[in-house]
């Protein structure tokens, strides 16, 4: 899977690269799934929602710049995988998830497999997860009609937050802020994607 879908398509980071090579994506997927675990597109976890493609996953986090000695935000747990790859690489990782069944799935995937620095919160992710702010890292793991303010709020200065962006339900624009000063971000367009909803208050209704 590394070497042909994440090297193979220009992810240079070690850290990713590594920390894909480790994470068995076969325990975050249902028994059923588990030969597909490793197979070039997202796959249903339950509730109408997706593990993301492993490319996926994995431009995301390049695009984030997550290194040892980071605490991460991910918004949208759903089984609970990327949060795993990112614990490989970061000190402390906190994920949100809307669905009360995938976020309590999630946490149990994620303890079974020994990632004891990931903290799991059923809860609307829009909001961020302020009590554990700043981040210097933040990422969306659904696609947004815009960025949720509480979420640049919760950045540190340097901080950047991977969202995907669009103003219809099904295609999105990936997107990189950076927060460059108190009150100033500096966005990038990085690639079109196509991600499930999210859903509260700061993003669908
Ligand atoms: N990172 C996940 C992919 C999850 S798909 C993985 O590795 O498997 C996106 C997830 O975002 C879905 O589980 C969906 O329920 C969740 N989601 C959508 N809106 C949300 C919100 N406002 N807060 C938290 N999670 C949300």
């Amino acid at each position: 899977m590394v070497d042909q879908q994440i090297a193979g398509r220009g992810i240079r980071d070690r850290h990713v690269l590594a920390a894909m090579r480790k994470v068995p994506r076969e325990s975050f997927v249902s028994p059923e799934q588990s030969a597909a675990a490793y197979g070039d597109h997202p796959l249903p976890i339950g509730q109408g929602q997706t593990i993301s493609q492993p490319y996926i996953v994995a431009r995301m986090i390049e695009a984030a710049r997550i290194g040892p000695d980071q605490r991460v935000l991910e918004i949208g747990a759903g089984s609970g995988y990327a949060a795993a790859v990112i614990a490989e690489i970061a000190d402390d990782v906190y994920t949100v998830e809307r669905h009360q069944a995938l976020g309590a799935s999630a946490r149990a995937r994620l303890q079974a497999a020994g990632y004891n620095t990931v903290h799991v919160q059923i809860a609307d992710g829009t909001l961020g997860w302020p009590d554990a702010a700043p981040y210097d890292a933040i990422i969306v793991a659904a696609g947004a009609p815009s960025v949720p303010q509480a979420l640049k709020e919760q950045l540190r200065e340097g901080g950047r937050l991977i969202i995907p962006v669009g103003t219809d339900s099904c295609t999105q624009t990936l997107t990189r802020l950076t927060r460059t000063g108190p009150e100033e971000w500096c966005e990038e367009r990085l690639a079109s994607v196509r991600f499930v909803p999210l859903i509260g208050a700061q993003g669908w209704t």
